[in-house]
C-alpha cells in the first residue's frame, strides 16, 4: 500500500545540466485520458494511485534526513481527509497506464480553524515557496504543478463571462459555466525577468517589497499586445529609466506563487544613468562581478537559490 514514503524518483526527462528548480516533473500529464470520466473515476479508486494534499495552498511533506520530500498518500489516506474536497488529476507517474500510477492532487480547503487530522506524525504542510530548495527537485516539480492547478480551481469558482458557478472538468484541469457553458483553461500569466548587462557590469534592484538588503534582477508582467522582448525593454525603461538593446533567451521557470511563468532573459543595456521608480524600487546599481562573488563585502544579499533569477545571475557570474 503506497504510504507517504512511496515517493516520485528523480528520475526526469529533461536534460538539462542544472535545470532550473521547479521544473523536471516526471509525470506524464495523459492529457488525453483526462477527459474519460469512467477511467478518471477507476483511477481515483485505485489502490496503486497516489494523492498529493493541499491545505491553505500548503503541502504535505516529511522530511527525508534533510531533504523535503513530498508525501504521496493512499487513495484510502486522502478519502479519510478529503471525502467532500476539490481534487485534479496532474498525470501518470512511470509510464503509461497501466504500468504508470494515477497521481492526484486534493485541496483541503483554508479553513484555519479546522487543521486537518493527519494520518502520520512525520507529515507537515510546508508553503513549496519556503521549501523548494530542500526538496527532491522532480517533486518540487509535481507539488508546483499541484499549487499552481488548485489555485487556480480555488479562485475560479465563477464564469467571468456571466457569473455563473463553474463545474471542474477535464479531471480537474480544466471548468465549464453551468449557465452559459463558457469552458475555463488555468491561467498561467507570463513575467519577464532579465539580467541587464553593459560594460561588464549588470543592473540589479532593491525593489520596495524585498527583505532586508537584497537585490534582484528586475522583472514584470508582460502586457496585452506586447512581444516579450518589448516586455522586457519597457520593464527595464520603466523601472530604471535605462534603455535596452539585444535581448536573448535564457530559460523559463513555472512560479505557482500564485499563477506566474517566468520567462528569463539576459539583456544588453544601451544606457548607463539610473533614475529608480520610487513606487516599485527603492534602489539600483550596476554591480561587477568581483561585487558580486562577495556580496557581503557590497553590502547587499542575492536572491535565493530557488529563483530563476539567481541562475540568470549565476550563469553571467561564470561567463567571465
Ligand atoms: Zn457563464
Amino acid at each position: 500500500m503506497p504510504g507517504p514514503h512511496a515517493t516520485v524518483p528523480a528520475m526526469s526527462p529533461f536534460s538539462h545540466a542544472r535545470p532550473n528548480i521547479l521544473t523536471g516533473s516526471p509525470l506524464d500529464r495523459a492529457s488525453l485520458r483526462r477527459d474519460d470520466d469512467a477511467w478518471v473515476d477507476a483511477r481515483r479508486a485505485d489502490p496503486a494511485s497516489l494523492f498529493l494534499l493541499l491545505w491553505r495552498s500548503e503541502s504535505l511533506v516529511w522530511d527525508d534526513a534533510g531533504v523535503v520530500r513530498a508525501a504521496l498518500l493512499s487513495g484510502a489516506e486522502a478519502a479519510a481527509l478529503s471525502e467532500s474536497h476539490d481534487w485534479a488529476f496532474l498525470g501518470l507517474l512511470g509510464g503509461d497506464w497501466p504500468q504508470g500510477r494515477a497521481v492526484f492532487a486534493v485541496d483541503l480547503g483554508s479553513d484555519e480553524d479546522k487543521p486537518p487530522v493527519l494520518p502520520r506524525a512525520d507529515l507537515r504542510f510546508a508553503d513549496l515557496r519556503s521549501v523548494a530548495a530542500m526538496a527532491e527537485p522532480s517533486e518540487a516539480a509535481v507539488l508546483g504543478h499541484a499549487r499552481g492547478l488548485l489555485h487556480w480551481r480555488a479562485r475560479h469558482r465563477f464564469c467571468g463571462v456571466c457569473g455563473g458557478h463553474c463545474v471542474p472538468t477535464s479531471a480537474g484541469n480544466t471548468a465549464r459555466c453551468t449557465q452559459c457553458g463558457t469552458s475555463h483553461f488555468p491561467r498561467t500569466d507570463p513575467a519577464v525577468i532579465m539580467l541587464v548587462e553593459r560594460h561588464g557590469r549588470v543592473l540589479l534592484g532593491h525593489a520596495n517589497r524585498f527583505p532586508g538588503n537584497m537585490y534582484s534582477t528586475l522583472a514584470g508582467f508582460v502586457e496585452p499586445g506586447e512581444s516579450l522582448e518589448e516586455a522586457v525593454a519597457r520593464e527595464v525603461r520603466e523601472e530604471t529609466g535605462v534603455l535596452v538593446g539585444a535581448v536573448r533567451y535564457h530559460s523559463s521557470q513555472p512560479w505557482p506563487f500564485p499563477a506566474s511563468l517566468m520567462l528569463g532573459f539576459h539583456a544588453e543595456g544601451l544606457t548607463e544613468e539610473i533614475t529608480p521608480e520610487p513606487g516599485e524600487l527603492r534602489d539600483a546599481r550596476w554591480f561587477s562581478r568581483a561585487e558580486l562573488r562577495d556580496p557581503d563585502a557590497a553590502g547587499i544579499a542575492l536572491p535565493g537559490r530557488i529563483s530563476i533569477a539567481r541562475r540568470l545571475i549565476e550563469d553571467w557570474m561564470e561567463q567571465a
